[in-house]
């Protein structure tokens, strides 16, 4: 495909939601595999709804998760700068150039200003309702001649202007994912273009912008979907060529609703500060409404952009599992490396004060091999901290259950004392100390196999099942495996 643009075109609403990542992740996939360009717009014409901070956490969220652009808004020393010969990238930097759009809409007769206020509005709304029609614009204001329109704005009286739409038209337009759609005009509303504030509406931004922008294909969450006549009529007014559309099934939670902030996490930041990484959630996200003609699963950017195609997203809603993401993130923690997992756990666990900045600076070793005996069993970093308390505690609970299956013998006893006289010998107790200290507990022993490490492992650990027994040697180390090698003893006694 030649000259491919797409656009990301967020509001600054104060969150990316991961919906939002993956309408940005496949608008990269696209730009990408058709060598086209990718351009980051900033939506803020409602400035009713702007947060503050928002266009740089929508930034850093995209930064974070891996996906690129080539133009349009970006962070560079901490500074929000435009890049690209098509800007401003910030809606609310264009006003001027909507206006001047706005009135050659209005010369062609394809748009009028309309001075009804909000009284009238709603009773108009109220009565429309009571006689059980769909609410609209009445068009009260459509055929005041412009003349005299415009002399009731120099006179100062608050206007809007309105798309005048044509009566009972057939408005056609193709869309990747849905096929052709029709709507008549006699099903669609007059809609406001240009508020009283001077701000454009989204739709008449959008339209000029994708337009001035050179944007090839709008590719956008299915909310839009019924926006997109009004659109596509606009282009038709000022006689440009339409976009091609792809409208994305929204991402539902298992009961198939929209997945909703109030249900939980549903922000980019929200599952970065859970510890998710972010290939595995660009990863899982790119699957929630698409899938590669081999049904891959995992996959990076490269195999992503390589696979991906319009052809092969559903129609209906793409149902967000976290149990998936679960076992996708555990995938990519697995394949890690130690250092990228330890210095991902440093901050979980500084934050529950397991550790602090100086622990973590001199206990490298340490800390590998904490990361590496837990990668197995957790599916996020964040768990790191919960699936380390065992070792971190000064004491642990054993469960009578346990005790008695395991340590209430003689053996076992056995074992606790030998532990405890050969590890009081040693003046160093590493990790290659670690590897050979079991043997050395047998030969002093005579027990072996299960009879040994069952014991051992429910005395240092509180539990039958765990990580490598090694591992946990080094990383309880010569005290604490003192320490609850002797609270054996003394129960025992
Ligand atoms: N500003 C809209 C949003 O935040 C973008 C819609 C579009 O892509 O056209 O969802």
């Amino acid at each position: 495909m030649n000259n491919v643009r797409v656009r990301f075109a967020p509001s600054p609403t104060g969150y990316l939601h991961i919906g939002g990542l993956r309408t940005a992740l496949y608008n990269y996939l696209f730009a990408k595999k058709n060598n086209g360009k990718f351009i980051l717009r900033i939506e803020d014409t409602d400035q009713t709804r702007f947060v503050e901070g928002a266009i740089e956490n929508l930034i850093n969220s995209l930064n974070w998760a891996g996906i690129t652009y080539d133009e349009g808004v970006f962070i560079e020393n901490g500074q929000i700068v435009e890049k690209g010969d098509f800007g401003p990238y910030i809606q609310s930097k264009r006003l001027d150039i909507y206006k001047k759009y706005v009135d050659e809409l209005i010369e062609k007769g394809h748009a009028y200003y309309c001075f009804c206020t909000k009284e009238r509005l709603d009773k108009v709304r109220e009565e429309q309702k009571i006689s059980g029609q769909i609410p609209r614009y009445d068009g009260f204001c459509r055929n005041i001649p412009l003349e005299e329109a415009k002399k009731r704005i120099e006179n100062g009286e608050e206007y809007v202007v309105r798309l005048k739409l044509p009566h009972n038209r057939d408005i056609e337009f193709y869309d990747m994912v849905r096929g052709n759609i029709t709507i008549n005009t006699s099903d669609m509303d007059d809609q406001v273009l240009l508020k009283s504030d001077g701000y454009p509406t989204y739709h008449l931004a959008v339209v000029v912008d994708d337009h001035l922008m050179g944007i090839t294909h709008i590719v956008r969450g299915e909310e839009w979907l019924p926006s997109t006549p009004k659109h596509v009529y606009l282009y038709e007014a000022y006689g440009w060529e339409k976009p091609t559309y792809v409208h994305l099934p929204t991402v539902l939670n298992k009961d198939r609703k929209k997945l909703s902030k109030r249900q939980g996490d549903v922000s980019v930041e929200d599952f970065r500060n859970k510890g998710y990484l972010p290939e595995a959630l660009v990863n899982y996200l790119a699957l929630v409404g698409w899938s590669p003609e081999d049904n891959e699963e995992l996959m990076n950017l490269e195999e992503m952009i390589e696979k991906f195609s319009f052809e092969r997203v559903s129609k209906t809603g793409g149902i967000f599992d976290i149990d998936k993401l679960n076992w996708i993130n555990g995938h990519y923690i697995r394949n890690s490396s130690t250092e990228r997992l330890r210095e991902l756990a440093i901050p979980y666990l500084i934050n529950e004060n397991l550790i602090d900045e100086k622990f973590a600076h001199e206990n490298t070793q340490w800390l590998d091999c904490l990361v590496e005996t837990l990668k197995e069993s957790i599916s996020t970093i964040s768990e790191i901290p919960q699936k380390s308390k065992f070792i971190f505690s000064e004491e642990i609970e054993i469960e009578e259950e346990l005790f008695n299956e395991f340590l209430n013998n003689e053996n076992a006893k056995i074992i606790m004392n030998a532990i405890i006289e050969e590890i009081t010998n040693m003046d160093k107790f590493d990790l290659e100390e670690a590897k050979t200290f079991m043997k050395k507990i047998q030969l002093k022993t005579g027990i072996k196999g299960k009879n040994l490490f069952m014991p051992t492992r429910v005395a240092l650990t509180g539990s039958e099942h765990g990580p490598e027994l090694v591992n946990i040697l080094y990383l309880l180390g010569k005290d604490k495996i003192i320490k609850r090698a002797r609270k054996v003893i003394e129960k025992l006694s």
